[in-house]
């Protein structure tokens, strides 16, 4: 098998009335969800979608996120799907950097990405159940998956990698296949009759590979969450007797604050997953103390399908590691000069195997900068115990992880510049107890601009980006703390965090 696509057909084919995906009181077996899926695919072909071609989706995790993410996919496109939460200027720059042929969005979120569609002649189709139902009824369902090479484009995500402007990661059938399959069998080690939870979002590559994919191609079930709430999540886990749980840190935050309500039984829960950030301690082992379930930290990137290292079910989980490479993937710690660095001490990690990303779409220097002989370079710092078990200390770029989400700094800088009372400004993360980081600008100002205040610097931002990545921080100062090339030393940034809000 070497299409991502095929891993839905043959679990239709050994399982067809198996619950596929469950959304509260919708549900999609195998067979319907293979059926739609084959619809869909004609549907994409008769409006002159070809193979090779870019389809971008966006959606919150609903049911048909799968019907059309691997509808694309058997059309032979590829899939570039998109944070919900974008405004249209963030939608219009995917859209027209991917050139994508068309767009697929739940009417939620219609306004915006219409808007950036027509900006950049994308055909957008706007569907919710209803319409969509009576779209694919009116399709026959392809009989074929179009036939891909493995190392073809499957999916193309988008993220800021390790340096600062938004890029699209090309990650193939390959990639993709093979850090599911891992996944599933060897991280998770999923079965048909365990149910996945699915609150993380399908869009970024954890929930797409660790929860989509790997449940899919298991033949398990996949229940939907929209959007995360504490409450609502449990009330799920109880409900379908989740056995696997995935999320990222915040998440356990908030379940562990919300704690176990009486009446509910999660005794079906076998194992926790978690990975996008770096999980406290005191968080880990109060989860599997509060909910009776070993907690297995994992991490990775967009760039690497994503999983890298992973803390293995058959050794003692090591709290406060991400544990150790999986099958089919080499991790080295490097200097800056590139070469390997001592045991014991601090490296950047490399990464290299069947899961690293053909390239950024379109950006070759970029690419050469990132994958340098085979070995992806992640920026995060880690270092490696007598085990072999690594452990993550720091991040060499550029990011903020606020609620799960990421924030690259860089991009609300350049927001920040465009205001004309603005001089300089440098967005850092700040520590904080219910989003792990918190955004905080930090702000110059012209001689002429003295009469903003940080409410309306504030405000001018979140106009223009979505609601995630705006600062609730914004601080003036008369001057930033500078290096002798004259770049800002943001870890010398000092944030007054009585600003908040
Ligand atoms: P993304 O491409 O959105 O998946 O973000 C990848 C980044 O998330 C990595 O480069 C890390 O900085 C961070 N990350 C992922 N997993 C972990 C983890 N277990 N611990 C610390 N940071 C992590």
């Amino acid at each position: 098998m070497n299409n991502l696509a095929a891993v839905l057909v043959e679990s239709a084919r050994t399982g067809g009335d198996r619950i596929a995906v469950r959304q509260d009181d919708t549900t999609l077996t195998y067979a319907q969800l293979d059926d739609a899926s084959a619809r869909l695919a004609s549907l994409l072909r008769d409006r002159g979608v070809r193979p090779g071609d870019r389809v971008a989706l966006v959606m919150p995790n609903v049911s048909l996120f799968p019907v059309v993410y691997y509808g694309i996919l058997r059309a032979g496109a590829a899939v570039v799907p998109m944070n919900p939460l974008l405004k249209a200027r963030e939608a219009a720059f995917t859209l027209r950097d991917s050139g994508a042929r068309a767009v697929l969005v739940h009417p939620l979120f219609a306004e915006e990405v219409a808007k950036a569609a027509t900006e950049v002649g994308a055909e957008c189709l706007v569907t919710d159940a209803e319409v969509f139902d009576g779209l694919l009824r009116a399709a026959e369902p392809m009989a074929e998956v179009v036939e891909r090479a493995a190392d073809d484009t499957a999916v193309i995500l988008y993220t800021s990698g390790t340096t600062g402007t938004p890029k699209g990661a090309e990650l193939t059938h390959r990639n993709l296949l093979s850090n599911a399959v891992t996944t599933r069998e060897t991280l998770i080690r999923i079965r048909p009759d365990d149910v996945l939870f699915g609150g993380l979002p399908l869009f970024h590559a954890f929930g797409q590979t660790c929860a989509l994919n790997a449940a899919v191609s298991a033949g398990a079930t996949l229940t939907l969450l929209p959007r995360f709430e504490p409450a609502r999540a449990l009330e799920i886990m109880h409900r379908d007797r989740v056995t696997v749980f995935l999320g990222v840190p915040t998440m356990y935050t908030a379940l562990l604050q919300t704690g176990v309500p009486a009446g509910h039984d999660l005794s079906p829960l076998r194992v926790a997953i978690s990975g996008g950030a770096s999980l406290p301690v005191e968080v880990l082992h109060g989860f599997e103390r509060d909910f009776d379930v070993t907690v297995l930290e994992g991490y990775g990137l967009s760039e690497t399908s994503p999983v890298a290292v992973f803390n293995p079910p058959d050794r003692p989980r090591k709290a406060g590691s991400i544990g150790l490479p999986i099958r089919g993937v080499e991790v080295r710690l490097v200097a800056d000069d590139g070469s390997t660095v001592a045991p014991g001490e601090v490296g950047e990690i490399a990464i290299r195997g069947e899961n690293v990303m053909k390239g950024y779409w379109n950006r070759p220097e970029a690419t050469e900068d990132a994958v340098r002989g085979g070995w992806f370079h992640s920026g995060d710092l880690a270092r490696v115990d007598e085990d072999g078990y690594y452990f993550i200390v720091d991040r060499k770029k550029d990011l903020i992880i606020r609620g799960g989400y990421n924030v690259y700094p860089r991009e609300i800088e350049e927001v920040l510049y465009e205001h004309p009372a603005v001089a300089e400004a440098a967005v850092v993360g700040v520590p904080h107890q219910v989003h792990g980081e918190e955004i905080a600008a930090v702000v110059t100002l012209r001689q002429d601009g003295a009469d903003t205040s940080a409410d309306a610097l504030r405000d001018f931002v979140k106009e223009r980006v979505a609601a995630y990545k705006y600062p609730r921080i914004v601080t003036f100062t008369d001057a930033l703390p500078k290096g002798a090339t004259g770049k800002i030393l943001k870890r010398e940034i000092v944030v007054d965090q009585s600003a908040t809000d």
